[in-house]
């Protein structure tokens, strides 16, 4: 078997640290345009998020998006996420399911 570091992220809402791909990356363009970041390849600063809207949620009730991406992020903003986190959960959950076959 070969062994493989997994890459830990913390999740910025409940503060767990979580392997990177059961994450959602939510990303600070250079054009500072906030998004959802699914495959986490765009530049910019990131934020790691699990991949529940529960979380989501969390994060936008104590603002973490804000302090992560060092940017005061306005409600229309987190209410846009919060659509679009809901909208890529189930792709979320079906890519990782094509990684998990290595996995124990
Ligand atoms: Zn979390």
């Amino acid at each position: 078997m070969k062994q493989r570091k997994i890459p830990l992220r913390k999740c910025v809402a409940c503060q767990e640290m979580m392997p990177k791909r059961d994450l959602i990356r939510v990303v600070k363009t250079p054009e500072d345009d906030i998004l959802i970041d699914l495959k986490g390849k765009k530049s910019g600063r990131g934020a790691y998020l699990c991949g529940k809207v529960s979380c989501f949620k969390l994060a936008k009730k104590s603002k973490a998006l804000d302090r992560a991406l060092k940017q005061a992020v306005g409600a229309e903003i987190y209410d846009q996420l919060e659509q679009d986190f809901i909208r890529v959960e189930d792709e979320f959950l079906s890519l990782k399911e094509e990684e998990s076959e290595d996995e124990s």
